[in-house]
């Protein structure tokens, strides 16, 4: 099934300011709460879900400007990392879709809920070659991160025995509480949201249930990424607290300057130097691709500026098959460091080139003095 655009589904045009995207998504989740919706609640929090990532993706500059320019496509996964999917920001929020209702409209009215306590998202900044952009590799990284616990294995205590239901909130982690219209949760007081009371805190974690450490991961990168790139690594964020579900870990690209090639999306740019004899008489000259040297025919009378493409030796497509082009373009250089021999052949060359009052070889220069003549006289 096709998904809405976001713009369509808050009913803004794709210019609205922030303010108007707000209002708009404040009137939509009150017409889908569920209270307002007793007879038909699955069909009114399906609206409603679709409402609010909606708006978490356009309120969100970044994510807002990846949707402008990807669509649904920048949010999507499977595009081929291992591990995780590919520059998707996915997930939105572990818990239900009503969570953040009450904070948005009333300035966070309510404690933290049980499902705040999700570990953190990550980002992890990383710098590749354009080699390993162009064909993909497979990095390790270090991420200092909260990890669970390995002595009590998240529970926060050695014995089992000693982690007992909260008896306020009966292990909810909120409670609820009537506010006039609304009924709204709050976080438990006894327990701040684990639904758990530990009584002996485990020694190592401080009864936390996680622990900081440097974690070592393997990040498969698919061809194609380019500065920008992000890559989500589902779960490998911070650990959540007492167990709760872990973030996720963003992997972000940069693209390191390349000696010889500059990239524009999937093309390449190089310059290709060629000495006046070369340029003038044509023939071969090998030029590099990333995929190795080939050779390139310079026909004669080849001018500085001129551009010859190498169709598929760019850059593949992150998103599908297609492979980018090479752009060779040459600049016709001026010889330096010349033997007599040379120079003498060079003058023996520009006298035959002023006997020929046509200046047919120059056909540029000839036009330019054309001008000159002109203006002056
Ligand atoms: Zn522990
Ligand atoms: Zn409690």
């Amino acid at each position: 099934m096709a998904k809405k655009d976001y713009y369509e589904t808050l009913g803004v045009s794709k210019s609205a300011s922030e303010a108007e995207i707000k209002k708009a998504y404040k009137r939509l989740a009150m017409k889908y709460h569920p209270d307002k919706n007793q007879d038909n609640k699955a069909e009114a929090e399906a609206k409603f879900k679709e409402v609010k990532e909606a708006y978490e993706v356009l309120t969100d500059a970044q994510k807002k400007a990846a949707y402008d320019q990807y669509g649904h496509a920048a949010f999507e996964q499977g595009h081929g990392a291992g591990g995780g999917g590919f520059g998707g920001f996915g997930g939105f929020g572990g818990g239900s879709a009503f969570d953040d209702i009450f904070s948005d409209f009333f300035g966070g009215g309510r404690g933290r809920s049980q499902t705040s306590s999700r570990g953190a998202d990550l980002q992890y900044n990383i710098s590749l070659t354009l080699e390993e952009a162009a064909a993909g590799v497979s990095k390790e990284i270090k991420v200092p991160t909260w990890v669970i616990c390995d002595v009590c294995h998240g529970q926060g205590t050695e014995k089992a025995s000693d982690v007992m239901t909260c008896e306020t909130c009966h292990g909810a982690g909120v409670v609820q509480m009537r506010q006039g219209f609304f009924a709204v949760q709050q976080e438990c007081p006894t327990c701040h949201g684990r639904g758990k009371v530990v009584k002996n805190p485990c020694k190592k974690c401080h009864g936390e249930g996680r622990v900081q450490k440097t974690k070592t991961l393997s990040v498969t990168i698919p061809a194609g990424v380019d500065t920008g790139s992000r890559i989500r690594l589902s779960g490998e964020g911070e650990a959540g607290l007492n167990g709760a579900p872990a973030g996720d870990l963003y992997v972000q690209m940069q693209i390191k300057p390349h000696a010889i090639f500059e990239r524009d999306g999937t093309n390449l740019h190089c310059e290709i130097p060629i000495n006046i004899a070369l340029a003038s008489l044509g023939g071969e000259v090998e030029v590099p691709t990333l995929n190795g040297k080939v050779s390139l025919t310079i026909p004669a009378e080849t001018q500085t500026g001129k551009v010859f493409r190498l169709r598929g030796k760019g850059v593949k497509s992150l998103r599908g098959s297609s492979i980018g082009d090479l752009y060779c373009h040459v600049v016709v250089e001026t010889p330096v460091n010349l033997t007599s021999k040379q120079k003498e052949l060079l003058k023996e060359l520009g006298e035959s080139f002023k006997a020929d009052k046509s200046s047919k070889h120059s056909p540029k220069e000839k036009s330019f003095f054309d001008k000159v003549k002109k203006f002056f006289g």
